[in-house]
């Protein structure tokens, strides 16, 4: 086995785990129908529906990342010919309406620029544009940082009997969700983001609307996906479908877990304090946030260059002078910004000064020195 040397991850995912979470990781594996661990993912199942806040009783951790989730709505909810309406102003809206084409949808897309919000209106108007199946809105766009509020795209999406389908894949955990008083009918997420465990697992809910509809539907589902085989082993039969991914499983119990003891509002709290703090610090290194405080992600922050320096050099400086890995542009933004998370364990205070000490050397690395006992004190302030 080649050594590794732990890195500080600080990008849009993943996102450091926890010792505890590790150690549950490596624990001895169990069959996934063994009676040891059936109860394991009784307690997942519980703390997911908690998290999106839904009792839609089909939720479970779907195996694959989250992308997986994504293709696993589409698979059972897009049907050949199906108008579908998609908020698009970042990759990962641009890869949902994607995945809608692929599965012969007509995607209608609703663009904003990259670093802006969706505009509600446009989005209603484009629902009412034609029978849509349904419309779909990246609730934090890891890409640009911008965070929804989901409430007016449920309005118009409940108003036009559309279903609403909600990637929160960054958002979960990060900030608090109430999917079943919004009206969601379904929605996706990752487990390496501000849940703080491996990558691998899509949590995935659907909602009796959304269920009825794939009970209607003409076209197969992916057998993998097929939303009524996999109530044979996430529901009360527990009956296999495919082989649980159960060092994964572990993982994600000891995170809810974590998740649990914090509560929802104290670590919502937790991340929007470290952004405000991160935020503080940027600013007198001369480093401007892409997004307004108002409609910006607490658990991303997507932060511009100033002229002149140079995108690889300053990750590769933070990669090997301080082992922090922060994200690159995407799209658009790419060589114009970098991309800082703060998510799940990794939203501590300790980690936003590492950071902004290391961002003042990087810059001072390419002839921009800035101020960081300035910055660490503004960061401290808040
Ligand atoms: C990370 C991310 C995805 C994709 O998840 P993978 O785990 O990389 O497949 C989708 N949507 C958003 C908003 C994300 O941040």
């Amino acid at each position: 086995m080649r050594s590794i040397d732990e890195v500080l991850l600080l990008g849009p995912g993943p996102s450091p785990t926890s010792a505890a979470v590790q150690r549950a990781q490596s624990r001895p594996l169990l069959g996934h129908l063994d009676p040891q661990f059936t109860p394991i993912l009784d307690r997942i199942q519980v703390g997911l529906r908690r998290l999106f806040g839904t009792n839609n009783p089909l939720t479970l951790p779907l195996a694959g990342t989250g992308t997986a989730g994504m293709e696993a709505l589409v698979a059972n909810l897009v049907e050949p010919g199906d108008r579908v309406v998609v908020g698009v102003h970042g990759v990962f809206g641009q890869r949902f309406a994607e995945a809608v084409r692929r599965a012969g949808g007509d995607a209608v897309v609703v663009a904003a620029e990259f670093g802006a919000s969706l505009d509600p209106d446009a989005f209603a108007a484009a629902i009412a544009g034609g029978p849509t199946r349904a419309c779909v809105v990246v609730h934090a766009e890891t890409s640009t940082g911008v965070l929804s509020d989901l409430r007016p795209f449920a309005a118009a999406a409940r108003s036009a009997d559309a279903l609403l389908l909600v990637d929160c894949v960054t958002s979960i955990g990060g900030v608090a969700l109430d999917f079943d008083a919004l009206g969601v009918d379904a929605a996706f997420c990752g487990t390496q983001k501000c849940l703080s465990a491996p990558p691998g697992l899509a949590p995935v809910t659907f909602g009796e609307r959304a269920l009825a509809r794939v009970a209607a539907r003409r076209a197969p589902v992916p057998f993998y996906f097929d939303t009524r085989l996999l109530t044979g082993y996430f529901g009360p039969d527990r009956a296999y479908h495919y082989t649980a991914p159960i060092s994964m499983l572990y993982a994600l119990e000891a995170a809810l877990d974590e998740l649990e003891a914090e509560g929802m509002v104290a670590r919502e709290a937790r991340h929007r304090a470290v952004a405000a703090s991160l935020r503080q610090g940027l600013e007198v290194l001369g480093l401007k946030p892409l997004v307004p405080v108002s409609h910006a992600t607490p658990m991303l922050t997507t932060v511009r260059y100033p002229d002149g320096i140079d995108d690889k050099a300053f990750r590769g400086h933070l990669r090997q002078a301080h082992r922090i890995e922060v994200g690159g542009g995407l799209g658009p933004l790419a060589g114009k910004v970098f991309r800082v998370g703060l998510m799940g364990h990794g939203a501590q205070p300790a980690n936003v000064l590492r950071a902004l000490a290391a961002f003042g050397d990087a810059l001072a690395a390419q002839g921009r020195p800035a101020d960081v006992a300035g910055a660490l004190a503004a960061a401290r302030a808040v």
